[in-house]
């Protein structure tokens, strides 16, 4: 008797999975935080500026606060203005005030003259050279204006933007929320990390490689353990993750054999979008929803889940955290030897990019197997191979993701 093995699932493209993901993935709601917490978060409101920037005319340099027509005739020395101190009195013709970077300008004055072209002696000051008006003098507003939007919705906080909110006197700031992402391993061979491998176990590594993907992605990781190959657990479990969490990642259990009983409990339990794709590695890659919680079954190879994850599962998670740029940076590579697609699946494979003699070079990081984890250690590159039956010879180009920072030309 011949036992059918096929999927029930339709094979879908690359692209049509991750439209069918992008599609369900919602931009979750926003939250206020402290700007000491913000670094990367995607910025939910447009910032104002509630004042100029600077507040108030100041001198650019350590000098002198004169006027400009007096031209370059020694002035009397009045007093001194520091940085944070405002002067009541004001600069007349024939004086100047020793003034410090950062200080205000002090009435009547209109230019610094630098320390640098200057000679003081007996409580007067004499140029080097005629001060022209406006010389070295930081306009108040010249930074920013007063109801200026310094920054817009949708912006990616980094180091600079946090400063700006500081400048503008905000403390707190709404972004949108991070998803919460709950990680679960499947398998009877599986044991955690510290146990000693007894006959037919390996140890539990993708729950611990996606916990760290959701954290890169931006998301908020929870774990939910490892389960044995029983669906009533599993379910239990998968149902646990969905009250606790915006999206469900497990690992295992969604290829056709015996033991694999996630398609089924999705089916039941949700709809599923997707069974197959074609794709490698992670063909039997599978997403389905649950109400407005999003599940991915990503298979068990730990190169397939990892690569799943990248494929479908971290666009998602940056749409709903309110990325505009969802996808990393696709950019073109030469190849530095030739590779073999496959003949029906669109390929990711792992690769080192970096900058050679003028251009962007790819090498593989060898054997591609998916049990081999160590194909992605030091990858920074996923080459976009679509199917086909030419070989790809050295030296041509091809689309690359990349996942990690360009190498230069001496290694650094
Ligand atoms: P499965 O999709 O459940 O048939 O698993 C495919 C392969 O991946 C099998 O060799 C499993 O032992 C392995 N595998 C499954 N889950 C994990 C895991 N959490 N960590 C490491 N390897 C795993
Ligand atoms: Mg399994």
């Amino acid at each position: 008797m011949v036992r059918m093995q096929a999927s029930p699932y339709p094979m879908v493209s690359v692209e049509d999975a991750i439209e069918l993901v992008l599609a369900r993935a919602r931009v979750l709601g926003s939250q206020n935080i402290d700007i000491t917490e913000a670094l990367g978060r995607v910025l939910a409101e447009g910032v104002i500026a509630v004042d100029d920037m600077p507040p108030f005319d100041a001198a650019a340099v350590d000098g002198y606060a004169v006027i400009g027509a007096d031209g370059a005739q020694p002035r009397q020395v009045l007093s001194e203005i520091t940085a944070g101190f405002a002067e009541e009195r004001s600069v007349e013709s024939g004086t100047a005030m020793r003034i410090m970077t950062g200080a205000p300008l002090p009435g009547g004055a209109d230019s610094v003259v630098m320390v640098e072209q200057t000679t003081e002696t007996d409580g007067m000051v004499t140029l080097a050279s005629r001060p022209r008006q406006g010389d070295n003098v930081h306009r108040r507003g010249q930074d920013v204006r007063v109801g200026q939007e310094v920054l817009t919705p949708g912006t990616v906080l980094g180091a600079a933007d946090i400063g700006l909110l500081a400048t503008v006197g905000r403390t707190r700031v709404q972004v949108y929320r991070r998803p919460v992402v709950a990680v679960l391993s499947t398998g009877d061979e599986l044991v955690e990390p510290d146990q000693a491998l007894r006959p037919g176990a390996i140890r539990d590594s993708n729950r611990y490689a996606l916990l760290a993907s959701v954290r890169e992605a931006g998301g908020e990781p929870i774990s939910l353990g490892q389960v044995r190959d029983d669906e009533a657990e599993q379910e239990a479990l998968i149902r646990e993750g969905l009250r606790r969490a915006d999206v469900v990642l497990t690992s295992g259990g969604v290829s056709v054999g015996s033991r694999d009983l996630i398609k089924p409990i999705l089916r039941r339990i949700g709809t599923i979008l997707f069974g197959r794709v074609a794709f490698k590695p992670g063909k039997p890659t599978t997403f389905a929803t649950v109400d407005d919680r999003l599940v991915f079954g990503l298979p068990g190879f730990p190169v397939s889940s990892l690569v799943s994850f990248e494929a479908f599962v971290r666009p998602a998670l940056r749409k709903m955290q309110g990325h505009r740029r969802v996808h990393r940076p696709r950019i073109r590579v030469v190849l530095e030897h030739p590779v073999t697609p496959s003949a029906d699946r669109t390929e990711l494979q792992r690769a080192v990019v970096r900058w050679h003699e003028g251009r962007l070079v790819a090498r593989s990081t060898g054997v591609q197997r998916s049990s081999r984890l160590l194909s992605l250690v030091g990858a920074n590159a996923l080459l976009w191979i679509p199917p086909g039956t030419e070989l790809l010879p050295a030296g041509a180009g091809i689309d690359a993701l990349l996942v990690g920072e360009i190498i230069s030309d001496n290694g650094a």
